[in-house]
């Protein structure tokens, strides 16, 4: 029998798999209050994090409860890296009574492909991100869900914790997930996996015979996300259990970062619809910048052929 090795005591796989499976369903527990009749979207790349969240979802929201289970994938036009992915979860959702919708940046007329050569001193995963999200958000909206889980695991947490403070970004920092206000246009974000480091998911994912993508982005490592990565895990290696530390500080003072925020007045983007503070949201003003690059880099490959 294996055994796993874990905080300084030896699990067989199966009682790791338990301890996983407890810690996870009391975070959903207390992140989330669900009724019969209810829909939860669940954003869900096929990596190892959201393909476990998507797991422990379906396992415990079947159809059983009358709560109806909605997977959405974004397909952000990255030629080799994507479409594997895609399968893996609509797969997944055709064994396990999952509804899977699919969206993609083309409909934006861009594709991340387009968007990486003529992205400039801006990293790829800046508009990424932002069109990812907004697309996500319109899709959680159209399916009428309550809330949208992410796979985001205790390291991500603790790096994009870390990142705020950086920036000095105390508004992002007061509103990351799991949300409890509910805002005008924003489907309420939950992490189930908030408190699973990395290489548990990792191993969760490998133990339980879960298919997954583990492909590589070209873009990833312009990411500024990976400096992050290195200094939490640094700090990890030299503090065991500083990931923790991370998060359980900023849980301490989330109330009082809220309760500092003025009560920001979202409306309505006059172009997309979705919600935003200024005249236009954020996807708007950088789809903006990017086609017109997208534009010029494509009139100049017409000229040059
Ligand atoms: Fe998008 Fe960056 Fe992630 Fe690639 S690494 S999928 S560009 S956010
Ligand atoms: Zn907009």
């Amino acid at each position: 029998m294996t055994f796993v090795r874990y905080n300084g005591t030896h699990l067989c796989p199966e009682h790791f798999l338990r301890y996983v499976d407890r810690r996870v369903k009391r975070e959903i527990r207390k992140q989330i209050d669900v009724d019969h009749g209810d829909h939860i979207a669940v954003a869900v790349s096929g990596g190892k994090d959201s393909m476990v969240a998507l797991k422990m979802l379906a396992s415990v929201f079947n159809r059983k409860t009358g709560v109806e289970l909605h997977a959405i994938t974004i397909d952000e036009g990255i030629d080799g890296y994507r479409p594997p992915s895609v399968d893996i979860v609509r797969r997944f959702c055709s064994e396990n009574d999952v509804r899977f919708h699919l969206r993609s940046f083309s409909e934006l007329g861009v594709t991340m492909d387009d968007i990486a050569p003529v992205c400039g001193d801006s990293s790829p995963c800046t508009y990424c991100g932002v069109f990812r999200r907004m697309l996500m958000n319109d899709e959680a909206r159209k399916v009428d869900a309550k809330y949208l889980a992410t796979g985001h695991n205790l390291d991500d947490m603790a790096q994009s914790i870390m990142m705020n403070f950086v920036r000095g970004d105390a508004e992002r920092m007061a509103r990351m997930a799991p949300h409890d206000v509910v805002r005008p246009g924003l489907i309420p974000r939950f992490v189930p996996l908030r408190e699973i480091p990395e290489k548990e998911t990792l191993l969760y994912a490998m133990l339980s015979g879960l298919e997954f993508w583990d492909g590589v982005c070209p873009y990833w490592e312009a990411a500024l996300r990976n400096q992050y990565r290195d200094i939490v895990d640094q700090l990890e290696d030299r503090s065991p259990g500083a990931r923790y530390g991370i998060l359980s500080s900023y849980d301490t003072i989330k109330p009082l970062l809220r309760s500092g925020l003025k009560g920001a007045d979202l409306h309505s983007c006059p172009r997309c619809g979705e919600p935003t503070l200024g005249s236009s949201c954020k996807s708007c003003q950088l789809l903006e910048r990017i086609r017109a690059r997208v534009g010029e880099a494509h009139a100049q490959d017409d000229t040059d052929e």
